[in-house]
């Protein structure tokens, strides 16, 4: 299979125009024959990583619901999401025991759909008084026996577990599990130096900045400080034009540059349906437009999808390449996934995604293979 005549994304040397050869589900140097698709006058992207989304097309991973998993990485990937690390809530230990055994039984029956490269555990270790939009009725002190117990009923698949370090047993937490899994800072009260503690201790992460944490201000920089003053930290970012300011987003993008910073959806159910009620980890949303609320206002998730985050960065102003990598490179190295997918590299999986000048989704590949 040949990508032919297309502007091809390249970490190091920006868009390049060249062909892209695809030798079965994995993309090589040469091509060897196969079909040709006309990308003249297009973009080719890697396939991206949405590593914090929570639901879409009326499902929601919370529901460790096998037929709704299915249909989710179905959506995803008609949205040129080729890889997917969908996120649980702050739910009882035995839901998540379900959400985290329906997604290892998922991937292991090789169900079709976007790929299910790993677990999100958002909740249940979280902060009442910035618990957003999470069910405080659930909320459980940081407990390293009921996280192995979560990860060994996930497989391996828990690749991201969401902390506030201010919280009694949190920093024992995050020192014992940072060898075995990504540690985010999230929903949190922490201060600056709290927060860089727990990044001393391994937490590598942090959950949706700016969203469900302290304020970055001049004397008291926060959660925001921390991770910026830690060069080995990531930050997710919320980019459906209402959780964060475009103002915002361009800064970040300059504060932390391109390589730090990772491009969330942080879609709930509704996404990829009608305005309406739905629910969100058991509390009732309502959506209208962009906006996806509880009855008090607190914001509940976004109704987006990746895609349409990378776009709307780069009608805020960020340039196309550095957008791609926040929403393809970046959560992929996270993910410890960039050895075999997020770029365009001879060898990694055949996964890209042709877009139009307009950067409107024209074609998607996975595996090797035209999704249609
Ligand atoms: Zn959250």
């Amino acid at each position: 299979m040949k990508i032919r005549g297309g502007q091809v994304f390249d970490l190091e040397r920006g868009f390049v125009s060249r062909d892209l050869c695809f030798d079965g589900a994995l993309i090589s140097d040469a091509c060897a024959g196969g079909g040709e698709y006309d990308a003249s006058g297009c973009y080719v992207i890697p396939g991206l990583t949405d590593l914090h989304f929570h639901g879409c097309m009326g499902r929601d991973f919370s529901d460790a619901d096998a037929e709704g998993l299915e249909i989710m990485a179905g959506y995803e990937l008609s949205r040129g999401v080729t890889q997917i690390c969908p996120a649980g809530m702050t739910l009882l230990e035995e839901q998540l025991v379900r959400v985290c055994r329906t997604a290892a039984e998922h991937r292991a029956a090789g169900r079709p759909g976007a790929e299910l490269v790993g677990i999100n555990l958002e909740g249940p270790f979280l902060s009442m008084a910035k618990k957003g939009a999470q069910n405080g009725d659930w909320l459980h002190r940081p407990d390293v026996a009921m996280y192995r117990r979560l990860a060994e009923a996930g497989k391996g698949l828990v690749k991201l577990v969401s902390i506030a370090p201010e919280e009694p047993g949190a920093m024992e937490f995050i020192s014992e599990l940072a060898g075995e899994v990504t540690i985010s800072v999230a929903h949190t009260t922490a201060d600056y130096d709290t927060a860089m503690e727990a990044y001393r201790r391994g937490a590598r992460e942090a959950t949706h900045l700016f969203n469900a944490m302290p304020p970055f201000t001049h004397r008291a920089p926060g959660v925001v400080g921390a991770a910026f003053d830690s060069p080995e930290v990531k930050v997710e970012l919320i980019c459906d034009g209402v959780h964060i300011h475009p103002s915002v987003v361009r800064a970040v993008f300059r504060l932390f540059g391109p390589e730090r910073v990772v491009l969330i959806s942080d879609t709930m159910r509704a996404a990829g349906m009608p305005d309406g009620d739905y629910t969100l980890g058991g509390q009732a949303v309502k959506v209208e437009g962009k906006y996806a609320t509880l009855a008090d206002g607190t914001l509940a998730g976004s109704v987006t999808d990746l895609m349409s985050c990378m776009r709307n960065a780069v009608g805020f102003g960020i340039p196309l390449h550095d957008a791609v990598r926040a929403a393809a490179v970046n959560p992929a190295e996270v993910l410890g996934i960039i050895g075999r997918a997020g770029t365009l590299d001879a060898g990694k999986a055949a996964n890209a995604v042709v877009l139009d000048s307009g950067l409107n989704v024209k074609a998607v590949f996975f595996r090797g293979e035209l999704i249609g």
